[in-house]
């Protein structure tokens, strides 16, 4: 078993060691996957949500600069540890209340699970009201597994939610779009194949070019299928840190 699969599927907790054998373990199997597909523009995104300061200290010791968590107040209080060269990504769920305290993160690169109008327009409001000075990066969280606990707009929904961002959010840009998917093990997951459509979709009837608009997708389970696929960010966290004791969200 390589160290990338252990990390994945063990319960022991990783040490600082064994999470940089992990990182690079999942960096040379991206590379792989994009070499394969014939693609450029795919980042990693470390999520560590949950995790130890120690275990994301020795990836950024790595070189690891995109980090995502889920919980805003996790990730405030780690924004204020870490180097300010990290650029984090928020993909939990989003409540209008935390707005603000996430808009205040400087080093926020991007919100990817904005899935309805509400939560865009505080995050509008947010954004105004703590003054930053460049708009703050968003993409559309779309629901493609149908399933009820997940978060995301419904298929199709993405276009009217996307025009309400680029027409009403002024100090909001629309980067792209995101989904979290249904466990599929096929090369080719039912999930990401919407994604893609509802990306195609959104810049049609934005009039920009799709490459304006990037692919999150693919975490540690099938971003390799992801990049196949078009991904442009994969988010990948158990198999860098080690299994999280509770579940994720
Ligand atoms: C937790 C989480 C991930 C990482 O999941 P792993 O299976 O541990 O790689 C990716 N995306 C989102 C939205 C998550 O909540």
């Amino acid at each position: 078993m390589d160290a990338s699969t252990e990390a994945g599927s063990g319960t022991a907790k990783l040490n600082e060691h064994d999470v940089t054998t992990a990182l690079e373990s999942v960096r040379s199997r991206v590379n792989k996957a994009k070499a394969d597909a014939g693609r450029e523009d795919v980042q990693l995104v470390a999520v560590s949500k949950t995790k130890p300061m120690e275990l994301l200290r020795a990836a950024y010791d790595n070189g690891q600069r995109h980090f995502g968590e889920n919980y805003v107040q996790e990730l405030v209080s780690k924004a204020e540890q870490m180097p300010s060269d990290i650029k984090w990504h928020f993909i939990g769920p989003l409540q209008t209340n935390k707005a603000k305290a996430l808009a205040s993160i400087a080093n926020l690169h991007v919100v990817e699970t904005v899935d309805r109008e509400k939560a865009a327009s505080a995050l509008e409001k947010a954004v105004v009201n703590v003054g930053r000075d460049t708009p703050l990066n968003v993409m559309v969280q779309v629901n493609t597994s149908g399933e009820e606990t997940k978060s995301g707009c419904v298929p199709g929904d993405s276009i009217q939610l996307a025009r309400a961002i680029v027409n009403d959010c002024p100090h909001l840009r629309l980067v792209g779009l995101m989904t979290i998917g249904a466990p599929d093990t096929s090369d080719e997951p039912a999930a990401f194949k919407i994604l893609k459509e509802e990306r195609d979709a959104v810049a049609q009837a934005l009039g920009s070019s799709v490459d304006s608009l990037q692919l999150s997708m693919g975490m540690s389970g099938d971003f390799e299928a992801a990049i196949k696929m078009g991904s442009n960010s994969v988010r990948v966290g158990s198999t860098i840190f080690g299994a999280r004791e509770y579940p994720r969200k």
